[in-house]
């Protein structure tokens, strides 16, 4: 499917200022954000178009290629968007929108884009750490109860010598060598499209303009080191793929003290081996007896929270779905529980006794056990019903 034009996909003009492509990305990004249209597929797919949009327009440099080349941009390697502008090859997916959201949301601009409308950041200001972000997979049994998960999660945690400070003990800091206390370096490089003078962030002190004389021997002067944390998270009952769970604080340490990023947990369902799950019912095919089916019977079948019992009617056929209301899997947001769909299959058996063969034998002469005039348009009513479920 070919892309659409990002200025149209904001609905702003080729000339629109940083910040009207700003104003314009928020406005439409809140509009389809997933959490205000739950299981709508096509709101997710524009609101991934829409932040694929703005991570190129909002972003100056890479504007400015765009305007040029269009969409052709994109595959030109270092000399288009360099790579692509999510790592996701071409297209971005729904937690790097997402992400790209929430910076947008609470962190402003600046670091994700790298070079992009803030430039270097503010000297001795404490720089945050980086979100994590980690899949988890549960069970549909999980999601139909809701759940607390212990994770085991590798991070970079606050340096216990030093106090997260990066400083050895009786050390000062002093002016930053390389960019003589700017925080910030200049390149000029000779390119394709002409002379670029690209403004960067220090390496040595990362932009704090300063560096500590004598850094902590144990972390070499970041304040944090690469670690382990447990983490419980509470799953409440009804997520499904694509629901992400935010814990503020609990992603890597910042930089000499400062501030942790988050952890984002991305929710992932596994396929299970005999329910089907669509929406919040379940959908189980059950194989029932033919004398069950014939004669009606109370069956103990398995459900998402235990056993549960199946009342099947004298003559049901084949194919028949029965609802159980509210075993299935509760709504995610507001009251109710999904129900849970059973379609009964007669078992025909595969191998008989002598004994048996003669017992069937017997009851095949028998004429209601022949299929009568109804029956082709049962069965097919059962089948057309079992298409739509
Ligand atoms: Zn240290
Ligand atoms: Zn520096």
């Amino acid at each position: 499917m070919a892309k659409r034009d990002y200025y149209e996909v904001l609905g702003v003009s080729k000339d629109a200022q940083a910040d009207e492509i700003k104003k314009a990305y928020r406005k439409l990004a809140m509009k389809y954000h997933p959490d205000k249209n739950p299981g709508n597929k096509e709101a997710e797919e524009k609101f991934k178009e829409i932040a694929e949009a703005y991570a190129i327009l909002g972003d100056a440099q890479k504007r400015e290629k765009y305007d040029r080349y269009g969409h052709a941009a994109e595959n030109m390697g270092s000399g288009g968007f360099g790579g692509d502008p999510f790592g996701f090859g071409g297209g971005i997916d729904l937690s790097e929108a997402l992400r790209q959201f929430m910076e947008q949301g609470f962190g402003g601009f600046g670091d994700i884009f790298g070079g992009g409308s803030s430039g270097s950041r503010r000297r001795g200001s404490r720089q945050k750490g980086s979100d994590l972000q980690i899949r988890l997979k549960l069970d549909l049994e999980e999601i139909a109860t809701g759940t607390k998960k212990k994770i085991k999660v590798n991070k970079k945690i606050g340096c216990a010598t030093c106090n997260g400070s990066g400083s050895a003990k009786y050390s000062k800091t002093i002016m930053c060598p390389v960019c003589k206390g700017s925080g910030e370096v200049r390149n000029v490089s000779q390119s394709l499209f002409g002379q670029f003078v690209n403004i960067s962030t220090c390496q040595r002190c990362n932009g704090e303009g300063q560096i500590i004389e004598n850094p902590c021997a144990t972390c070499a002067g970041e304040g944090r080191v690469n670690g382990t944390k447990t983490i419980e998270v509470n799953i409440p009952a009804g997520v499904k793929t694509g629901n992400y769970i935010p814990l503020n604080g609990e992603g890597h340490s910042g930089l000499r003290g400062g501030p942790a990023g988050d952890l984002i947990v991305h929710i992932e369902e596994k396929s299970h081996r005999i329910f089907d799950r669509r929406g919040d019912d379940v959908i189980l095919v059950l194989p029932i007896s033919f004398p069950d089916a014939a004669l009606g019977a109370n069956i103990e079948i398995p459900t998402l929270t235990g056993k549960a019992k199946l009342t099947v009617s004298p003559g049901t056929q084949s194919g028949k779905i029965l609802r159980m209301r509210g075993k299935g899997i509760p709504h995610l947001n507001g009251a109710g529980i999904g129900d849970q769909l059973v379609q009964v299959q007669v078992y025909v058996p595969t191998k008989l006794s002598q004994q048996e063969k003669k017992l069937l034998a017997e009851l095949k002469e028998s004429e209601n056990l022949k299929p009568g005039d109804n029956t082709h348009k049962n069965v097919f009513e059962k089948f057309k019903e079992a298409l739509n479920f």
